[in-house]
């Protein structure tokens, strides 16, 4: 099979939807893998990488979708890549159609075969390729958190680890699904004094099980939420609840109560944001202050450190483009009831119900 791989043209995506390891295995098995010039370098990868792994680099975004059997990216295609899909064609990538009727309609016109990462399940119940960015976002939270907490940046001037003789940081994470846990790694690591808040009692006898000394877990409450807050220098937004706005847990009011210069790191935010005050913000410009409390809110983290999140997402999709490369979509599906999950249109049919509920379409 031809794997095709345009350079992501997304503003701020420094992404790439396919590694050069990826690529080295895709020909190993007898397939191409068609790399359009400089599609890597954003993170990281030149050219000769790709072409040292045995692929081949294309001029233009044009020639891949007019050649390749399947397209493999990280963003949902752009108007403009939209109009180059053909019949026939399959897309890999990250869709998020529910909220995007455009790219349904251009999708469904034409005709390509799409399946989307973030419906990919596992045995576990989990997203297998929506976690790696999780991981990635989990774990900078509390690095760009302890740089926003720095005195020039408006925060209170707190370090983290403490030293000896003062206290460290005191860290409250929300949630403590992928995202949490990982950034409650993070924060404990960096020697902050840290606890995880959770509704969901397994989870928390999980944390408990695994980081028991590592950090604290307490069940989360309104009133646990306004006693931890008082005391934090950083509080960490990561909450989910699956299919729904995220739930507003720190009210602008509750802001009065923390320490001025605390921080508000909102990983939530790409669901609306878990505090009340939060509203996304870019790379470019990713804090502000509300009320002497500064807040982050950038809803695309992992694209700060695009070479780390383009391996772990290579990582993750390899497998599956793989098993769509070696049997066809068809038959991988087929073969693959987590995959089936992905799949969200295929000739001109919705094939994905939530995305049709969401979109008063035909599934
Ligand atoms: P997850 O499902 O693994 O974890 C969410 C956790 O929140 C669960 O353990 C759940 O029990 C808990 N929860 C639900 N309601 C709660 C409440 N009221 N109080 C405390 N805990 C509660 O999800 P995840 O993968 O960790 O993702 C968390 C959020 O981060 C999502 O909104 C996701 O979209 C977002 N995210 C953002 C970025 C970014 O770049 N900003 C990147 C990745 C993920």
């Amino acid at each position: 099979m031809k794997i095709g791989c345009p350079t992501e043209i997304k503003p701020q995506e420094f992404r790439v939807g396919m590694t050069p390891n990826a690529a080295g295995e895709a020909v190993a098995r007898g397939h191409q893998a068609l790399v359009q010039k400089g599609a890597g370098l954003g993170a990281g990868f030149s050219d000769d990488d790709y072409t040292a792994a045995g692929a081949q680099i294309i001029d233009t975004a044009e020639e891949i979708f007019a050649t390749a059997d399947m397209i493999v990216k990280v963003k949902e295609p752009q108007a403009g890549e939209r109009k180059m899909l053909r019949e026939g064609q399959l897309l890999f990538t990250y869709l998020h159609l529910a909220p995007d009727p455009e790219q349904t309609h251009d999708l469904l016109a034409s005709g390509c075969t799409a399946i989307a990462y973030e419906t990919v399940t596992d045995d576990r119940g989990g997203l297998p390729l929506l976690a790696p960015m999780s991981e990635v976002a989990g774990r900078l939270a509390p690095q760009v958190g302890a740089w926003t907490l720095q005195k020039a940046n408006g925060g209170r001037g707190v370090l983290m680890g403490g030293v000896p003789g003062v206290g460290p940081a005191k860290v409250v994470v929300m949630g403590g699904g992928v995202v949490g846990t990982h950034a409650a790694k993070i924060a404990a690591g960096m020697g902050a004094d840290v606890t995880v808040l959770d509704r969901s009692l397994p989870r928390l006898k999980y944390l408990d099980d695994v980081f028991g000394g590592t950090f604290k877990n307490q069940y989360s409450t309104a009133g646990a939420t306004a006693e931890l807050i008082r005391d934090a220098d950083m509080v960490i937004g990561a909450v989910l609840i699956p299919g729904a706005a995220a739930p507003k847990l720190i009210s602008r009011a509750q802001l009065g109560d923390m320490k001025p210069g605390a921080v508000l790191v909102d990983v939530a935010i790409d669901q609306g944001g878990c505090f009340e005050t939060s509203k996304a913000t870019t790379h470019a410009d990713p804090i502000y202050d509300v009320d002497g409390i500064m807040h982050y809110c950038v809803a695309n983290m992992p694209g700060a450190v695009a070479r780390t999140s383009t391996i772990a997402l290579g990582n993750a999709t390899m497998p599956f483009m793989l098993a769509l490369a070696d049997k066809g979509w068809k038959q991988a599906c087929a073969d693959d009831a987590h995959l089936l999950a992905g799949l969200n249109v295929h000739a001109g049919k919705l094939t994905y119900y939530a995305v049709g509920e969401a979109l008063g379409l035909d599934v």
